[in-house]
């Protein structure tokens, strides 16, 4: 089998380019190692930028994001125990943020997918690229099989094989690992708040998000290695009400329907391309989810890649790290800035909360500091 393109992974980052790819007229293969099932089911990330948004439309794919996606024109930040509104839409000239669950973006680019009759093959894992010969092997109901195309696009997340394909020696890597976690739960509870609330406590970060008007997503800030198990329903609860509510607020509680702890980080590979394998989304950088980037980076470096590969200009294609690490740093620095302004530092230290507090204070009562943190939250129209 020869084809143009071919895409390890069909998360975001994957199936994004594989329907660019095809409006384009570009062929390509999609191979995912886990079922349909799986990856439609996958609870993730759930804030899409107005760019994240805007490109859906445009794709064609944005039927049910019109329909069920939540528009939001604004976040709140406590501390102090007080709220105060970040009001995007009239700091940024108009744009906003919609809340739609990452699995709901995942099953509407697989059904575009089909529907283009280009091949996506489940349960097709990947366990060798050779950058250089674009070459990929992959084993699928029990036989392996390799394919050659003109180039690879790794799309295949933080754990994937793609990276790891590279010569050592050929990538940087920069990172941080936070000595925290988030404990996270979708609840069939209707959201307490219209928009999401980022928590500044005292005994830790907590935020209240939500996926639609009848689940709630709510996380806590906890250690990387939290042993779930000490954690039952009822202690998440009360932990949530102290970290959230304020006099006159309480907050919608229901049956938990999904619950883990993620741990946070930052990571960044450069380049993120060699020879011809090309690195995207999550396979290439991570981020910590406390600016809500993870899959709006992944569905930004692959718009960048899919423009390089339609204008069939190589210099095009050489600057494609080059070109993407520049919102990629952008969107790594206003993650850590986020990370570090609200959650709880091991330390403890005085000196670092009351810094924490003027910051917050800060973007707060300061016009320039809280449209910094809209255009950035919304997502920039140009790095
Ligand atoms: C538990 C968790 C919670 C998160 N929560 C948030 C959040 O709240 N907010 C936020 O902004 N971001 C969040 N993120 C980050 C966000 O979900 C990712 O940034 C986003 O999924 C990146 O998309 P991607 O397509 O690059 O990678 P992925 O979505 O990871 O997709 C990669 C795909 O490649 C497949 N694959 C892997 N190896 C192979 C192989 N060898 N062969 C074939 N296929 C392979 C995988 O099965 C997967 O389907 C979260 C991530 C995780 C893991």
């Amino acid at each position: 089998m020869r084809t143009q393109v071919g895409i390890v992974g069909a998360g975001p980052a994957g199936l994004v380019l594989a329907q660019l790819l095809h409006l384009r007229g570009i062929d390509s293969v999609v191979l995912e190692s886990r079922s349909r099932e799986h990856v439609e089911s996958r609870i993730r990330a759930g804030v899409l930028e107005q760019g994240t948004v805007d490109l859906l439309f445009e794709m064609g794919v944005g039927d049910r994001l019109r329909r069920e996606g939540l528009v939001h024109e604004g976040i709140e930040l406590q501390f102090g125990g007080e709220r105060h509104r970040i009001h995007f839409t009239e700091l940024t000239g108009g744009r906003s943020i919609t809340v739609y669950g990452q699995q709901e973006v995942v099953k509407d680019l697989i059904a575009a997918r089909l529907e283009t009759g280009r091949p996506l093959v489940f349960e097709a894992e990947v366990v060798g690229v050779d950058p250089e010969r674009a070459l990929v092997r992959y084993t699928h109901e029990g036989a392996e099989h390799t394919i050659e195309r003109d180039l690879v696009a790794g799309c295949d997340g933080f754990h994937g094989v793609c990276r790891d394909s590279i010569p050592s020696g050929v990538l940087r890597e920069a990172s941080r690992e936070y000595p925290f976690g988030w404990l996270g739960i979708l609840a069939e509870a209707p959201p307490s708040n219209e928009e999401l609330i980022y928590a500044y406590h005292e005994r830790g970060f907590a935020l209240h998000s939500m996926r639609s008007p009848h689940l709630t997503r709510l996380y806590l800030q906890c250690r990387p290695d939290e042993p779930l198990d000490e954690w039952p329903d009822e202690r998440i609860w009360e932990e949530l009400r102290t970290r959230l509510e304020l006099p006159g607020w309480t907050l919608n509680e229901g049956p938990i329907v999904e619950k883990g702890v993620t741990g946070m980080r930052s990571f960044v590979v450069e380049p993120m391309q060699h020879g011809r394998l090309y690195l995207a989304g999550d396979a290439a950088h991570i981020v910590p989810p406390t600016g809500a980037k993870g899959l709006n980076l992944a569905v930004a470096d692959v718009r960048v890649l899919a423009d390089a590969i339609a204008s069939g200009d190589d210099a095009q294609l050489d600057r494609y790290s080059e070109t993407a690490l520049r919102r990629v740093w952008r969107a790594e620095h206003f993650s850590w800035w986020m990370t570090s302004m609200l959650h709880r530092l091991e330390s403890g230290d005085e000196f670092d909360s009351r810094l924490q507090l003027s910051q917050l204070a800060y973007v707060c009562s300061s016009r320039a500091a809280a449209t910094s943190l809209a255009e950035n939250y919304v997502g920039l129209e140009s790095v």
